[in-house]
């Protein structure tokens, strides 16, 4: 398996809180990772928004963030529709609990059967899925309900091969150059001992993109997000909604952008919006800016952001 992902593309499906608008879907993230499809929550609509945007119903997993009917009533038309296509791989929904009651209760409302497996998997806060690669790992995050937020990291790549100290060390050219980037010591021409670090540069971070679902600002996630390439918040409210935001337990632009800031994120997109902010977001914007010096974007749907290597 390859130690690293060639590919890491978002695209925002729907960026509007609580309420669809003319312009802006329900929560819903798409994440590929090389051939993995993802989804972030699926709010109502989001098929029709995949079908926009071109993402494929390829999906492997689906992370539900929390069970608030902003963030989840899309997946009941979603598996009714993948049904239909003739689906047959397994697709397994992860969330916080009471993800299973809510869940196996929106797989089987209707009359159809579903003609492919669907695995529902409760996470708390550390649990982290292993896909190949990369992973995938719950925090818990501040809400007025269990929510969690995610942290999609890939793996620790190998640090790079110094090919001229290989051979300045006798490595005969060949398979052993290989063992060596594998991490398994090697014989010299000589009979002395070669270590892959006597030719291998320092490991390098995978890429990191988190995702903070519905929260106040959080230290958890603010600490979880460290470096993060790209960390996309969630920003409800502007200053002049402060008692908002507190009393409903969501964020700010600028306290997204103070997360952003001490978590030293490279990017900031911010997302779901109140139905104040959905045309003009000029003002989360300002106020975002105030507090993170970094690149912020107001995501709109169908903003796709590449990860590049
Ligand atoms: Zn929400
Ligand atoms: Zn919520």
């Amino acid at each position: 398996m390859a130690s690293q992902l060639s590919l890491l593309r978002v695209t925002f499906l729907g960026t509007s809180a609580a309420q669809p608008t003319i312009h802006r879907n329900l929560s819903g993230i798409a994440v590929k990772a090389d051939t993995d499809l993802l989804l972030f929550d699926c709010g109502e609509g989001s098929q029709r928004q995949m079908i926009r945007f071109g993402t494929g119903f390829g999906v492997d997993a689906v992370f539900f963030t929390h069970f608030h009917a902003d963030h989840y009533l899309g997946i009941i038309g979603f598996v009714r529709t993948l049904g239909m296509g003739g689906r047959e791989t397994p697709l397994t929904l992860y969330g916080p609990a009471p993800a299973r009651r809510i869940l196996q209760a929106a797989l089987y409302l209707g009359t159809e059967k579903l003609d492919f497996p669907v695995e529902v998997k409760e996470l708390k806060d550390g649990d982290r899925v292993e896909r190949g690669n990369y992973s995938v790992r719950a925090v818990g995050v501040d809400h007025r309900v269990n929510a969690l937020g995610y942290v999609l990291e890939e793996n620790t790549r190998p640090g790079r091969f110094d090919l001229q100290k290989a051979l300045a060390l006798g490595v005969t050219p060949g398979p052993s150059f290989g063992q060596l980037q594998k991490g398994q010591p090697v014989q010299a021409q000589d009979g002395r001992t070669v270590q892959p670090l006597d030719v291998l540069g320092p490991s390098r971070p995978g890429r990191k993109l988190v995702i903070s679902g519905d929260t106040r600002p959080c230290d958890a996630l603010a600490a979880a997000a460290s470096g993060a390439d790209l960390l996309i918040h969630e920003a409800t409210f502007s200053d002049d909604e402060q008692a908002r935001a507190l009393e409903t337990r969501h964020s700010t632009a600028r306290e997204a952008a103070q997360v952003a800031k001490a978590a030293g994120a490279r990017r900031l997109p911010l997302t779901h919006l109140s139905s104040r902010h959905d045309v003009d977001p000029g003002k989360l914007l300002e106020q975002a800016r105030q507090s993170f010096g970094g690149p912020v974007d107001v995501a709109y749907d169908g903003l796709t952001v590449e990860l590049p290597l």
